[in-house]
């Protein structure tokens, strides 16, 4: 299997490094708010569709033409002049010769939705809750080839490099993690920090578990969560976080689990939730599969139709807890 090219690497860490500094912006200047709620009743801000441009900008600028499947487009910024102006605004802080024409086509030019072999996902805020909120959120994007995503980087603006560094959670910490380089984080805010490489999970059971899953009740289920738990006999200490900074969590072994159990059956996740963080925590050797140990595929999108839920978990575990969430039938 052929490495990355590095010129890829470089795009991707640079323009997730680009977004969150609009993101943070954003928050510093009171614009945190959400402005409409999509279809789905999720929210949506300035900082989703600003990011989603950055993202986009950088990513023409340094490869040229690419497939980007980004969770966002620009259909209702067309219409809502006062919104549309703000971001404007907002992306100007990464991308100050930004104007509104400019601004609106990359956003839409990172919503494609035609499948193919080898496409870019994006999502521009992750944890848009946790965001809203002053908790955990991501910018996430990722190079997906056939069915596995080669490429992730993980931008956490509320994540300490070192864990538990409270002082230091606003710092951020940015994750990549790249077929054939051993994968890295580095401080969020200094590009030319050193990269700090994530250690391969040890083999060995962890002798305390950590599990985390979402902070929002209605995304995962808590109550299958605590049935697989007390299932494997596994008197976990419980890490509620937002987004896909869970991933990171376990890619660098604060955590040995993330559960993400739908509450509804006909739940189905999207490419742009999952495919960086599933990057990360596959390059230290924790495993990623659907809740019945099928392998995560990444060719149906943006729906990942052919799964059901997510279990990323230390290898020690990741065995007993399909076995525990196959006999309580919640697979
Ligand atoms: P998390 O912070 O892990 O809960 O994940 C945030 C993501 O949850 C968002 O990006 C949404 O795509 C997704 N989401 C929104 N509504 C639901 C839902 N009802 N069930 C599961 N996931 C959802
Ligand atoms: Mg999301």
């Amino acid at each position: 299997m052929k490495a990355v090219e590095p010129a890829l690497v470089e795009a991707a860490e640079a323009a997730v490094r680009a977004a969150c500094a609009v993101c943070r912006s954003v928050t510093a200047r009171g614009g945190g708010i959400a402005h409409a709620l999509k279809s789905d009743q999720s929210p949506v801000t300035i900082a989703d569709y600003a990011a989603q441009a950055v993202v986009m900008n950088e990513l023409v600028q340094r490869i040229g033409e690419l497939r980007v499947v980004g969770e966002e487009d620009a259909t209702d910024l067309r219409t809502a002049a006062a919104l549309r102006d703000a971001v404007v605004t907002a992306v100007r802080v990464a991308w100050p010769t930004a104007d509104t024409k400019r601004v609106l086509e990359a956003i839409d030019r990172g919503s494609a939705r035609e499948p193919a072999e080898r496409y870019w996902t994006l999502d521009p805020i992750d944890g848009t809750k946790g965001f809203l909120a002053g908790r955990h959120y991501a910018v996430c994007l990722a190079l997906v080839e056939g069915e596995t995503p080669v490429l992730g980087v993980l931008g956490c603006p509320n994540l300490a490099m070192q864990p538990g560094d409270a002082a230091a959670a606003n710092d951020g910490a940015l994750f990549v993690a790249a077929r054939g380089h051993p994968p890295w984080m580095r401080a969020l805010d200094k590009k030319d920090a050193p990269r700090q490489f994530l250690a391969p999970v040890h083999r060995d059971r962890p002798q305390s578990v950590v599990v985390t899953h979402s902070v929002e009740r209605g995304h995962s289920s808590l109550e299958s969560l605590g049935e697989v738990l007390a299932h494997v006999e596994i008197d976990a200490v419980m890490r509620p976080v937002d987004s896909q900074a869970k991933y990171a969590l376990v890619a660098r072994g604060d955590a040995h689990a993330y559960l993400r159990i739908p509450q509804e059956v006909q739940r189905v996740e999207t490419v742009w939730d999952h495919a960086a963080g599933v990057a990360i925590a596959r390059a230290t050797g924790n495993v990623a599969t659907d809740l019945r140990g099928r392998p995560l595929d990444f060719s149906a999108c943006p729906f990942m139709v052919r799964n059901r839920g997510i279990v990323c978990a230390h290898p020690s575990l990741h065995g007993d807890l399909i076995e525990a969430i196959d006999a309580l039938g919640l697979g």
